[in-house]
Formats: C-alpha cells, sequence, structure tokens
C-alpha cells in the first residue's frame, strides 16, 4: 500500500469514528484532498486509491493539473485567493469555488461559467478568525452578496468556509466553526440551498466535524507536509 492510500485509510477512519461520537452521517461530509503544491503522480495515487475530490490554491496550477489528468469524474475545488483576472484559467474545470468574498468575483466567476455553458458552486468564504490575512467577508456582508447570487444564472451558491485561527486552543477553534454554523442557520431560511459548510483542515478537523462541518479540506494529513 502507498503512503498516500494508507494515510487516506486512516483519515477515513478518523473521520467515521467523528461522525458516530457526533451522531453525524459519513454521506453528508466531503473529504477534498488538497494537492497544491503536489506532484501529478500524487494526485494518481489518491485517485486509485477511490478519492475523487481535489483542492488547489493556486488557479494556474489547478487548470495544468486538470488539463494533464484524463479522469473525468474529479470535482476540483479552489481555495485560495482568487484573483479575479485569473479565473478565466479555472472557468473549464473547477466545480466548487471556495473562497468568494466580494461581487466582482462573482461577477466574473458567472461570465466565465457562461462562456463554457457551465455552472459552478460556490461557497461565500466569511473571515471567522479575526485575521486579516486569512481573507473573506466580514458577518455584515454576508447578506448583499447572498442576494446578488440570484440574479446569476451561472452560479450556484450552496454555502459558507471558513478558517479558524491557527492555535492550539480547541475552544477557541470550536468557537469559530461554531459562529460560521450560526451564520449557515441564520440564512437557510431564505436560502435552503446553503447545505455546506467547508470547514476543518489536517489540524482541526475533528473539530469541524463536531461543528457540521460537510467539507474537509485536508492536505499534509494525506499527501505529507508541504516544503
Ligand atoms: C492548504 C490549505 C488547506 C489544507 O491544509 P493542511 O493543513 O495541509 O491540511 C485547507 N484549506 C485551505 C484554504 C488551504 O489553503
Amino acid at each position: 500500500m502507498s503512503a498516500i492510500t494508507e494515510q487516506l485509510a486512516k483519515i477515513e477512519e478518523s473521520i467515521t469514528q467523528q461522525c458516530i461520537v457526533s451522531g453525524r452521517l459519513r454521506e453528508e461530509i466531503t473529504l477534498i484532498a488538497v494537492s497544491k503544491t503536489k506532484p501529478l503522480y500524487m494526485i494518481q495515487e489518491a485517485y486509485t486509491a477511490g478519492q475523487r475530490h481535489f483542492g488547489e490554491n493556486r488557479m494556474q496550477e489547478l487548470q495544468k493539473k486538470a488539463e494533464s489528468l484524463e479522469y473525468n469524474d474529479i470535482q476540483w475545488h479552489m481555495i485560495g485567493t482568487l484573483q479575479t483576472n485569473k479565473i478565466k484559467f479555472i472557468a473549464a474545470h473547477v466545480h466548487w469555488i471556495h473562497s468568494v468574498f466580494k461581487l466582482k468575483q462573482l461577477n466574473e466567476i458567472n461570465k466565465r461559467a457562461a462562456q463554457h455553458n457551465r455552472v459552478i458552486n460556490v461557497l461565500i468564504q466569511v473571515n471567522i478568525s479575526g485575521e486579516p490575512q486569512k481573507g473573506g467577508c466580514e458577518v455584515s456582508e454576508i447578506s448583499s452578496l447572498l442576494k446578488h447570487t440570484r440574479t446569476l444564472e451561472h452560479v450556484l451558491v450552496r454555502g459558507f468556509m471558513g478558517m479558524a485561527k491557527f492555535t492550539d486552543d480547541h475552544s477557541e477553534i470550536s468557537n469559530s466553526f461554531e459562529q460560521l454554523r450560526g451564520l449557515q442557520q441564520q440564512h437557510l431560511t431564505h436560502h435552503p440551498e446553503l447545505t455546506e459548510l467547508s470547514m476543518g483542515m489536517s489540524n482541526d478537523y475533528t473539530l469541524a466535524l463536531g461543528k457540521g462541518s460537510t467539507m474537509l479540506r485536508i492536505g499534509s494529513s494525506i499527501f505529507g507536509s508541504r516544503t
């Protein structure tokens, strides 16, 4: 068994365990293997082990990898900073964009998706850590972003993404995740399509599962640390 296959199995085991602890169903959780900076052969190994969702944080890297791999059942997730002028590079490939928090990004995604006759799923990234370098909108901006998505035919808003502060303080991490879930609950009444919560990385995904995460973005625990 390859190291990647082994790591995937370990994470699968731990997700299953945490689902039991939190009274959740495994089927409602998507594991995204974050393959940024990693070579194609590692994605191929993970694919062979059954992994189908992959995350990248640079647009040209996502484009290149998507075009290089012959598989047609991979779902690509863009999880990093969105430069509006580069959205054109991923529009033909990406299925989910987790890091949307500006009107002009939404408009550009819509325009480029239309050119490829596609609909792209987006998550609104909310800054739940209070750290400006993490990106995301303020809580007060969510409503107007959601309202705007209603006018866009090639964008489907599906939920929220957030990153907790990088800290050992588990209660602080849990509080951030709880806050994001609270925001989801609040907006669900008017937007029943907001079923997804993208939260949890290698260091905090079990906490995120306990707080209702439906999309885990896990990189180093699967592919090894990045240099
Ligand atoms: C890199 C990255 C991840 C994965 O981080 P790991 O700690 O390697 O699991 C998750 N989310 C985002 C937004 C990232 O940039």
